[in-house]
């Protein structure tokens, strides 16, 4: 996947830590990490190193991690095409 100038991705205020997103990210990105800290023990994305993947987006159990696309914050279509497409895939087969 192409690396975008920035990632499109972040994480709101209503993080609980569970922890879920970081483990999600791919490996060799790790783009997720805890809020040095936080006393809520919230984690943030760090905008340059996000590959704007989606694959965090499904697994938050709070629905805090968003498309700054989506929400009309930046310039861009919205959505995290990585996860449409796999959803597709699967969906035909
Ligand atoms: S969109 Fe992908 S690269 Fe970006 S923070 Fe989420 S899992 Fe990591
Ligand atoms: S999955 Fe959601 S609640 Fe859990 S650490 Fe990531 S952003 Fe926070």
């Amino acid at each position: 996947m192409a690396k975008a100038d920035k990632g499109y991705f972040y994480i709101d205020q209503t993080c609980i830590g569970c922890g879920a997103c970081e483990h999600a990210c791919p490996g060799k990105v790790d783009a997720i990490a805890r809020v040095e800290d936080d006393y809520l023990g919230r984690f943030i994305i760090a905008e340059q190193d996000c590959i704007n993947c989606g694959v965090c987006i499904p697994l938050c159990p709070v629905l805090c991690i968003h498309d700054a696309r989506a929400h009309g914050l930046v310039e861009g279509s919205g959505g995290y095409r990585a996860i449409a497409d796999l959803q597709a895939w699967a969906a035909a087969r």
